[in-house]
């Protein structure tokens, strides 16, 4: 096989959903597809940690889970898939704001009786940003569920986006007979309870074929044909361009719980779903298939095991083939590095990758050299954009119980900041470090990582810190504003100056003083 057929058999995609709507029951049944079944198990058992009884427990079991199943690759018929996990907590969506970085596609489900929740619409708009491609799974149909017209409609009018059925469902609820497969014309019959075997679909020549009556009773067939009747005038054809312009979506009905469905839409993704897409660089776009290897940095995480300190860097591959061995360049810091233990991630398990290609995601075990957007590459030194960075929204004081342990806490603090958890600034004055996060529910993360993979209890204060900003600009000027605003200023994790507002007026203020240096809430992170 050439390299370019490699790279177009892969699907690298991410889930999108509201907490509840399915995403672990579905990310189970289609590990059970990829013949992963062990570690179909393991999602199972992780949804059922999770569904503890406060956030405070889930945040805590997600975070007991191996680092394995950030990223699960698994092949079906003629594709290799790559689905990355997202946290389910929003207070973490800043790490699945970055995964969606390194995907080409998003699946959304949507629970039939909810239909779009909060989480689903923030999710959504950061894929309509990216002109990403998705997929709909409207999941537990098994259920009492709203109309299919009003689902549809639903998604259209809440996302601004042409939906069209790949599938069309029979009845709902207890009544819940099946579905019609519009694309390859096959009727899909509900097999109640017999979650983990599979049906075959019956073919069909359409919906008027006469066979169909020998499998659904004459008001199900009347109320189907007239259904699909009337959702073919309302919908527009499917088009594959408007489905990867991100304008359109294909929806599928189902039952994950059931896995029923899911095989209609995995074989719609190998179908539909884009290969690698070239990825955007300062310099310019990068395509897939391009002979030299590039990738980037989209996530960094902390290994669970507290003897060792290491952290694995996700890294996206963009063009080209990776090669055990391989020279790379890190292009931030110009160094030359070999890369011998790169790790694959396969349902099951971890294995040194011997190879890999544009789309695939290694793992690169780090001691801090990588950080989150930076670009390795075999060639020109380019630099990927489009990790996102965030502006932190909540900031707090943090403190070692012990006083003689403050060198450690800014050790853990900078790691920490390394990796991506958090905004960590060291103001000039004082001995204190202030911590900005997105979602509350990080500070308590933190608190309890850095007591027990530091060994150093903490305290985490509220300020009356407004808001943190970054400020850039001319050299001398800049010195003149420091120097000039001590008590105010701290330094992030790369010794970058950064402004510590009281209030706005105290923000306006200095804008006001200094009009040519820069304000920024948020930094690149590259
Ligand atoms: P997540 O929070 O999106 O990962 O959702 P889960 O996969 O953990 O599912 C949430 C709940 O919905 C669990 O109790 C599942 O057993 C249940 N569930 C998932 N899929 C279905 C389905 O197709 N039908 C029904 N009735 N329940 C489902």
């Amino acid at each position: 096989m050439t390299l370019k057929s490699h790279i177009d058999r892969r699907r690298t995609f991410a889930i999108i959903s509201h907490p509840d709507a399915g995403k672990t029951t579905l990310t189970e049944k289609l590990l059970l597809f990829g013949g992963a079944i062990q570690m179909a198990g393991e999602v199972k058992a992780r949804g059922e940690r999770r569904r503890a009884r406060s956030d405070w427990m889930k945040v805590e079991q997600e975070r007991g889970i191996s680092v394995a199943s950030s990223v699960m690759t698994f092949d079906y018929e003629d594709h290799t898939f790559n689905l990355l996990d997202t946290p389910g907590h929003e207070d973490f969506s800043e790490d699945t704001y970055r995964t969606l970085s390194a995907v080409d596609s998003a699946v959304m489900v949507l629970d039939a009786a909810k239909g779009i929740e909060a989480q689903t619409l923030k999710l959504f708009e950061v894929c309509r940003l990216r002109d990403m491609p998705i997929a709909t799974f409207i999941n537990k149909m098994d259920r009492e569920a709203k109309d299919p017209f009003s689902l549809l409609d639903e998604v259209e009018q809440t996302l601004a986006l042409d939906v069209v059925p790949a599938s069309w469902p029979i009845g709902m609820g207890r009544d819940f007979l099946g579905c019609y497969d519009l694309i390859r014309d096959q009727l899909i019959l509900f097999d109640r309870g017999k979650g983990d075997t599979l049906t075959q679909g019956i073919q069909c020549s359409g919906l008027d074929d006469a066979k169909l009556a020998e499998y659904l009773p004459d008001h199900a067939l009347d109320t189907l044909r007239e259904e699909v009747d009337m959702a073919r005038g309302l919908c527009p054809e499917f088009d594959l361009q408007a489905y990867l312009e991100g304008t359109q979506t294909p929806v599928f009905f189902g039952s994950a719980i059931n896995n029923f469905g899911v095989r209609e839409l995995l074989a719609g993704l190998g179908a539909f779903a884009p290969s690698p897409r070239p990825a955007p660089a300062v310099e310019r776009a990068v395509a897939p298939d391009e002979a030299k290897f590039s990738a980037f940095v989209f996530k960094i995480q902390a290994n669970m095991d507290p003897k060792h300190r290491d952290r694995i860097a996700f890294v996206r591959i963009v063009s080209g083939q990776f090669k055990k061995g391989m020279k790379m360049t890190h292009v931030r810091s110009g160094k030359v590095m070999a890369v011998h233990n790169a790790q694959l991630f396969l349902a099951q398990d971890r294995e040194i990758a011997e190879e890999a290609v544009a789309g695939d995601i290694i793992g690169l075990p780090n001691h801090g050299t990588l950080r989150i957007g930076d670009t390795l590459t075999t060639g020109e030194k380019i630099r990927f954009t489009g990790v996102p960075s965030f502006a932190p929204e909540i900031l707090q004081k943090v403190r070692p119980d012990d006083p003689m342990k403050a060198k450690h806490l800014g050790r853990a603090l900078e790691q920490l900041a390394e990796e991506g958890a958090a905004r960590v600034f060291k103001p000039y004055l004082g001995s204190d470090w202030v911590v900005g996060v997105v979602g509350p529910l990080q500070f308590d993360v933190l608190a309890d990582r850095i007591r027990t993979e530091y060994q150093i209890p903490v305290k985490f204060e509220p300020t009356s810190l407004l808001t943190a900003e970054w400020v850039e600009g001319d050299a001398r000027l800049l010195k003149q504003f420091v120097d000039g605003n001590r008590a105010s200023i701290a330094e992030d994790h790369t010794g970058a100056p950064v402004y510590l507002a009281r209030n706005s007026w105290h923000l306006d203020k200095a804008k006001d003083d200094f009009p040519d240096l820069r304000f920024l809430k948020t930094k690149e992170e590259i």
